[in-house]
């Protein structure tokens, strides 16, 4: 007798089909077991899935084609994680399912999967004794506190305050209470997971730890999953892909530099990893650890309100002080200076010195805004507290939260000058420019200087970026000049300057989250400096700008992450901005930019009478800031509530709604639930 299983198949992103697909099986077949079956033409790997009883009868449903025998079932919770992540992100349950799983595990058959099974359980058979630093007094508080305490928790720890060894402490415990024990920690970015990698496989030995992120190859990302799922690999460390590897023993989860905007995923499923890491952590009744120096505003918020429990750790081990803030105002320079004389002095004295310096621009698309040259107006919408964008296009000013219209004005508003350009402006000659500048400039050997410049550009070539490097420990270069990818987690001893030229465009940006992206990227990049306690009472982090006043930079000078949360806060409680307000983005790519809003607008149009609607601010299309890719059009519309239910049941409610809406030019359209940038 066969009997009518549920199976979750990989269907496209917004599909009509109702999921799960019912298929007939011969042997009763757990939830969580994966199969094989027939889809149209083709043969599609699928996931059971734990749905309530389908339509018709087992005779005259498709058959399963095959089963991945061997394989034990994924766990009810990672069914219901997966369950959670499509629902809230708006996305198919196949979709999240499948792209959750190793792409090369639907080409195994079931000896493969036997033998590979056995080899990492016989892996795992090592732990060694490993050497351990006595713990300091905050680090110590913290990990009593994690051991006695529900979390989640947010390490709000310096650079270099020892956030990692207490990660590493926190799995020690975990493992010495339950033998069986898994831990999966997060880092958001490829280039980090060798460093931290290291140092948990010094601790605790080669087998236990195995690495999941999208630089593998699929044989080696089916071998880190198959561990994980296996019970095998007892420590799994990815970027954010990570979150949904499967973990029969989780027992805690850390995400490394929680604030960091890598954890949200910008195509497809756009979910937040570490959104969704604190879920899985109150799903599957375990703790987790958020580390950073500068934390999330909504996790800040969290704290704030006690959802989550904070945990400090202000002081840098050894002692190693932060270094000095100098804040140059560029308004007391020289019109059109790009380097002012002290931050040249600055870097010429260490170059002489033979010490490193590290040079960054902000060159991130920012969206435009304009200001004057004489005055202090800047393009700010009448309508809300937002900037509006320059778009070049048809020279108007759009704001991107209500979408209010203008045409560009042909001299400043308030002051009747002529001179006004976007913010920031001027920024590609930087880097020649300083070359040019420093060319006299000799080593203590009398030698010239050697500069290096590190951006996408430069790193694109395969181990480009590791060998720049490399020649920057190995004290090669003099100067290095980069954009802020060079800020990122590198631990470069004898850098004793760092210099951030030009962030004023992120100070006026519309993107609202533009200043605390800044501050964590300058605190970041200072924490660059003085690593090597031998430098750090020489050791500076320099900032231009024409705003010197500015609340943020006020806040850098002495370091204060608190001030600046609490300022920042302060201004998105006014405005009601996240996390004072949740918000989604409804995004259309069109041959042309009328198609893209006017599917936008049919969009919000049919908005009213739906679920949550009287809770959702529902605002005007406009075209996204960069507005044209490819020849394709791209426009969004924003919406807003004071309710995160609310916006999760209208937002379901509009699914269908979308689907059903058909327009000739349109290309795609997706939603962004919790957006980065608006
Ligand atoms: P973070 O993750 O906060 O940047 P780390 O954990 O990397 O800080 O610690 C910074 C440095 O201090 C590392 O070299 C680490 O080995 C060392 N360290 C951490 N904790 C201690 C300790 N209790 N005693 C001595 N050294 C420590
Ligand atoms: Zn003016
Ligand atoms: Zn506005």
């Amino acid at each position: 007798m066969s009997q009518i299983i549920h199976v979750v198949v990989p269907t496209p992103a917004h599909s009509s089909l109702s999921e799960p697909l019912s298929y007939a099986s011969e042997l009763p077949l757990p939830p969580g077991s994966l199969v094989r079956v027939p889809l149209g033409k083709r043969e599609v790997c699928g996931v059971v899935w734990d749905a309530p009883g389908g339509e018709g009868t087992a005779a005259e449903l498709k058959a399963v084609g095959g089963v991945l025998e061997g394989l034990p079932p994924l766990s009810s919770h990672w069914r219901q994680l997966v369950g959670f992540a499509a629902g809230y992100y708006q996305r198919s349950l196949g979709e999240v399912a499948l792209a959750a799983l190793p792409p090369q595990l639907r080409e195994l058959d079931a000896v493969q999967l036997a033998r590979r099974l056995k080899r990492a359980a016989a892996a795992a058979a090592t732990p060694p004794e490993p050497q351990r630093p006595e713990l300091m007094a905050d680090q110590q508080a913290a990990l009593q506190a994690i051991e006695a305490e529900a979390g989640p928790f947010l390490l709000f720890g310096a650079t270099g305050s020892g956030k990692t060894e207490v990660y590493l402490r926190a799995v020690e415990a975990l493992f010495a209470r339950d033998p069986q024990a898994q831990a999966l920690v997060l880092v958001p970015e490829i280039n980090l997971t060798p460093q931290l990698q290291a140092r948990f496989v010094e601790r605790f030995g080669t087998d236990a730890v195995v690495a999941l992120h999208s630089g593998m190859t699929h044989p080696q990302r089916l071998r880190s999953w198959i561990a994980a799922h296996a019970g095998a690999a007892r420590i799994v460390l990815g970027t954010r892909m990570a979150v949904f590897a499967s973990l029969p023993k989780l027992g805690l989860i850390v995400v490394d530099e929680e604030h960091d905007p890598s954890y949200k995923q910008q195509e497809g499923a756009r979910y937040s990893a570490r959104d969704l890491a604190v879920y899985r952590g109150h799903l599957e009744g375990v703790k987790v650890v958020l580390g950073s120096a500068t934390p999330s505003l909504e996790s800040w918020h969290a704290c704030e309100r006690g959802r989550y429990r904070c945990l400090e750790m202000p002081n840098r081990v050894g002692a190693g002080a932060l270094p000095a803030v100098r804040v140059v105002n560029m308004n007391h320079q020289p019109r059109g200076t790009l380097f002012s004389a002290p931050l040249l002095a600055a870097i010429q004295a260490r170059i002489a010195r033979g010490e490193q310096s590290l040079v960054f621009l902000n060159r991130r698309g920012y969206a435009p805004v304009l200001a004057c040259g004489a005055c202090d107006w800047r393009s700010e919408c009448s309508h809300c507290s937002a900037f509006r964008v320059f778009h070049k296009i048809d020279r108007t000013l759009r704001c991107h939260h209500c979408g209010y219209t203008e045409r560009v004005p042909r001299t400043c508003p308030k002051c009747g000058n002529v001179d006004i350009a976007p913010v920031g402006r001027g920024t590609e000659r930087l880097e020649e420019q300083l070359a040019e500048l420093l060319a006299d400039a000799r080593r203590p050997d009398g030698t010239p200087v050697r500069i290096a410049r590190m951006d996408a550009d430069s790193t694109r070539l395969k181990g480009a970026l590791e060998q720049q490097l490399a020649q920057v420990h190995s004290g090669e270069v003099d100067v290095l000049v980069g954009t802020q990818m060079v800020t990122k987690g590198h631990d470069f001893r004898s850098i004793t300057l760092v210099a951030a030229v030009n962030p004023d465009g992120a100070l006026f940006s519309s993107d609202f989250r533009a200043p605390e992206r800044l501050f964590s990227l300058l605190m970041q990049a200072a924490g660059r400096a003085g690593r090597d306690a031998a430098h750090s009472a020489a050791s500076e982090m320099w900032v231009q700008t024409f705003n010197p006043d500015h609340p943020l930079f006020v806040a850098l000078k002495k370091h204060d992450f608190p001030a600046f949360a609490e300022q920042q806060l302060a201004e998105r409680r006014q405005a009601a901005m996240p996390p004072f307000a949740f918000q989604a983005l409804l995004r259309a790519e069109a041959r042309t930019q009328e198609v893209a809003q006017a599917f936008l607008q049919a969009a919000a149009n049919e908005a009213s009478g739906l679920d949550g609607n009287g809770h959702v601010v529902v605002y005007a299309p406009v075209p996204m800031g960069v507005q044209r890719v490819a020849n394709v059009e791209r426009a969004q519309l924003l919406l807003e509530s004071g309710s995160r239910p609310a916006l999760q049941a209208f937002l379901s409610a509009w699914q269908p709604v979308l689907q059903g809406l058909r327009m000739k030019g349109l290309i795609r359209w997706a939603v962004d639930v919790d957006p980065l940038v608006v």
